[in-house]
């Protein structure tokens, strides 16, 4: 209780000067006397005041001390007041206190002992003293509890939020991806559509475009049925009181557990359906040893928070520093929201206190979080595509121009600063013109988008090939003098003379042309490439199908 509210005690007596007496005796104790000189002054003050005690004068004119301490009794608010008689009847004549033996009653006879009176009054003093503590610390504790409840609310929410805010963010940068490869097909079937009104007008075949419409078409028709693809929650009823995912491929899960109690617990749900496979790791290198060795073959971890061998914090940082991807679901003995947002944070899929897992939970959590995984799977590939499309030739598949200058620039460099020779081949198609005017521009793309095969059979590895513009190559070979340079020429020359490019039933052959250049260490980047302009110009000048160097 309070310190500076000391407790009171009710003295209840027909005689002031017994009252006195009392207040007297009482004065080494902490506490505040209340007088009353009848039964119905005590009734009136016991419904006022909260007493720690009355001390009950038993005989007194007009209501006496047991009338009082009945009606005390039957009142809801007082009858749990404890109540000392003092009276002079003899100690025999105990019994006819009856009514009164169960708790909170005693008797103290006259004349009083200072000493009997101070240690009974004391036992209920303490016994009242301890019973406010104690209604003061629920008080407290029950204050604390609303505000940890509040907080966790709070606390569930924001994580809520996040991982709504993350789902959303991986959706929209999907949406973003599919409408980006819609975008092109669906101008190129529009496109030959007007074509095509404007052809039938003029009374033309308007089959080609036909053809392009059906292949614009097709790529739509693949983008919409990746887009009805996404695995959503599928879940259905497996009898009245579980309910089992319908996964259609097989599942691996791994779950890495110390305790076999919860591993089994988790096992004898799972395997409820046959398409889901559990792996049981009881360490952390256990775990990531059996990563490992299956590959990319584990949909999905559940990991126990607190192992012998670490906490799923450590789990985590091998995971991100070995470059593992498998959605994680954190699983722990006690739920703690803190932890379970900076485990979300650090890269954790879904967090379970055990106390929360049930069936339900655990398989939606399964199947959002595959799907989920699959959803940035998709988006890292179409990145991938993106910033390789930046840097290479649609058709021939080698590098674009953009690229040959910027590597040509690094090469220029590297060259300078390390005092390395490198060499610059131009290489011009003889002719080409001819081919598409008797065959077609079909024909002559086939002849472009075969070239990639015979160069990769004749160069190095680290030389850079690049599809320089129409029917232009450039490639730069590291290390190579200009000596060196012309057997690569020639090797290169000779090969396409060889080759025979394919074409609807046709076998097309080609020259080429090639001009030199070596870097002497002291150019620039478009001194070389005009370089090797000029002697490819002299080598389609002294009659083609040859090496020049400048
Ligand atoms: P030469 O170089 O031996 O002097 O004769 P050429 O006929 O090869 O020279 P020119 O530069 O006059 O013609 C190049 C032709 O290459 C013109 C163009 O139609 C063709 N061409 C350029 N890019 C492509 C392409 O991507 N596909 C097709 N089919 N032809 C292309
Ligand atoms: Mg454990
Ligand atoms: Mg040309
Ligand atoms: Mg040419």
């Amino acid at each position: 209780m309070s310190e500076h509210k000391k407790a009171k005690v009710l003295v209840v007596d027909d005689k002031k000067a017994n009252i006195l007496a009392i207040e007297a005796l009482l004065e080494e104790l902490e506490v505040e006397i209340v007088k009353a000189n009848s039964g119905n002054e005590a009734l009136a003050l016991a419904l006022e005041h909260e007493f720690a005690l009355i001390l009950m004068d038993v005989q007194m004119p007009e209501m006496d001390g047991f009338e009082t301490a009945e009606i005390i009794r039957t009142n809801r608010k007082t009858k749990a007041t404890p109540i000392i008689f003092v009276t002079a009847i003899n100690k025999e004549k105990k019994h006819i206190f009856k009514g009164y033996e169960s708790g909170g009653v005693d008797y103290i006879f006259k004349p009083l002992d200072p000493h009997i009176l101070i240690s009974k009054v004391k036992i209920f003093l303490d016994f009242f003293n301890g019973k406010k503590e104690v209604e003061n610390i629920n008080l407290k504790l029950q204050a604390s509890i609303e505000q940890i409840e509040t907080a966790n609310r709070k606390i569930l929410e924001q994580q809520e939020k996040l991982i709504e805010e993350e789902r959303l963010k991986v959706l929209l940068q999907m949406a973003g991806a599919t409408a980006h490869e819609l975008s092109q097909p669906l101008q190129v079937l529009i496109g030959n559509i007007e074509l095509m009104e404007m052809m039938q007008e003029d009374g033309k075949d308007i089959s080609p475009y036909v053809e392009k419409i059906k292949k614009s078409g097709v790529r739509i028709a693949q983008v919409a049925k990746k887009i009805q693809n996404l695995r959503h929650d599928q879940i259905r009823a497996h009898d009245a009181s579980t309910k089992i995912i319908d996964i259609h491929q097989s599942t691996n899960i791994l779950y890495i557990e110390d305790n076999e109690k919860d591993f089994s617990w988790l096992e004898k749900i799972l395997t409820l359906n046959h398409e889901i496979s559990l792996l049981h790791a009881k360490t952390i290198d256990q775990g990531l040893s059996i990563i490992e060795k299956r590959d990319s073959d584990i949909d999905i971890i559940f990991l126990d928070y607190l192992l012998e061998s670490g906490t799923a914090f450590d789990f985590l940082e091998h995971c991100m520093v070995k470059g593992i991807n498998i959605p994680i679901i954190i699983i722990t003995g006690r739920g703690n929201e803190k932890i379970a947002s900076q485990l979300i944070q650090a890269g954790a899929y879904d967090y379970f206190p055990k106390s929360e897992l049930d069936v339900n939970s655990v398989i939606r959590s399964i199947n959002s979080s595959i799907e989920k995984a699959r959803l940035k799977k998709e988006l890292d590939l179409v990145h991938e595509t993106i910033a390789e499309n930046s840097i290479k030739d649609g058709l021939t598949g080698l590098y674009n121009h953009r690229y040959f200058m910027e590597a040509l620039e690094i090469e220029f460099e590297r060259a300078h600063r390390y005092n390395r020779n490198f060499s610059l081949l131009m290489i011009d198609i003889d002719h080409f013109k001819s081919i598409n005017d008797k065959y077609g521009h079909q024909a002559g793309d086939a002849v472009l988008s075969g070239f990639s095969d015979v160069f990769f059979s004749c160069i190095r590895k680290s030389d850079i090939v690049c599809r320089y513009g129409g029917e232009e190559f450039a490639l730069i070979l590291p290390d190579t003098d200009g000596e060196n340079a012309e057997i690569a020429a020639e090797k290169i020359r000779k090969a396409v003379g060889r080759a025979e490019f394919k074409e609807g039933g046709r076998q097309l052959k080609v020259t080429i042309s090639i001009g030199i250049s070596a870097n002497s260490g002291i150019k620039t980047p478009r001194a070389l490439i005009n370089e090797s302009d000029k002697a490819l110009y002299k080598a389609k000048n002294n009659g083609r199908n040859r090496v020049e160097s400048y």
